[in-house]
């Protein structure tokens, strides 16, 4: 039997529309879907979050919501599993024309499924904690120590519990722009609850923020915010616990901790 990556090796872009094209149910495959215009996604609902593009010649797909209300994307292969629910070893089987496998569709709902829990707040916070604890402590050396020494010569400061390093996928509408080392920071309400996280993309080699540029040619932003779990009024960034109930305020991690440095404030960004 004939491995999966052999066989769909010299695919021309039309045999994988005809891969999609047998598993994938009349209603999804409108002009539209076609087309590369947004509609409805086979495996998550709704109205306009996924796009069949076949960019690589390769049924590749995108929906923005798939993942927890997190974008997806994949080949067509992988389309087939998720929506058929066939094993690899299925789909390979029925690709080598051993044996037709019944496969059990998933029922696509309308407006329903992902969407919703991408909105509720409970699916938020669920979100921003699974990030904050799929990213690393900083340690000495590391790609964010390197980052903000060399923002600020001769940094000295406590190691910061609120910052961590992640090594993240940067979305742009949809398309995967890049992956980049990530400062994740805490940003914290007065009660102590993590409200969302900020975000500043690496670039990979040297310590500076990533240049990050859309397959169009905009440059974006290397600092974003996750979605808020909960209404950000009164948080910040703690960086350092407060000196004598005191806590400087700064817009921004390198002026926080240049201002640390100048004055010795103990200090929170917004
Ligand atoms: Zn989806």
């Amino acid at each position: 039997m004939k491995e999966l990556s052999d066989i769909v090796k010299s695919w021309t872009p039309a045999q994988w529309d005809a891969l999609v094209r047998q598993y994938l149910p009349a209603e999804v495959l409108t002009d539209r879907f076609w087309r590369g215009r947004s509609g409805p996604c086979p495996l998550c609902g709704g109205h306009d979050r996924f796009t069949y593009d076949n960019k690589r010649g390769r049924g590749d797909w995108v929906c923005r919501k798939c993942n927890d209300g997190s974008p997806k994307a994949g080949d067509g292969l992988e389309l087939v599993r998720c929506y058929t629910r066939m094993t690899y070893w299925q789909l390979q089987s029925e690709l080598n024309g051993e044996r037709a496998v019944p496969v059990t569709p998933r029922p696509v709902q309308p407006n329903q499924g992902r969407r919703r829990g991408g909105d509720d707040p409970a699916a938020k916070m669920r979100r921003i904690i699974k990030r904050w604890n799929a990213a690393a402590e900083l340690v000495p050396g590391d790609h964010a120590m390197r980052y903000l020494a060399a923002r600020v010569p001769g940094l000295r400061a406590p190691r910061p519990t609120a910052l961590r390093l992640a090594s993240q996928d940067y979305w742009h509408d949809g398309q995967l722009v890049g992956r980049y080392p990530t400062i994740v920071a805490q940003f914290t309400l007065p009660d102590g609850r993590m409200a969302t996280l900020h975000r500043t993309s690496l670039d990979p080699v040297s310590p500076a923020k990533a240049m990050i540029v859309s397959a169009d040619g905009e440059s974006l932003p290397a600092k974003r915010n996750e979605v808020s779990a909960l209404p950000i009024a009164g948080g910040a960034v703690r960086l350092m616990p407060p000196r004598a109930g005191e806590v400087g305020i700064a817009e921004g991690l390198e002026n926080a901790y240049a201002a640390y440095m100048l004055f010795g404030l103990r200090l929170g960004i917004v």
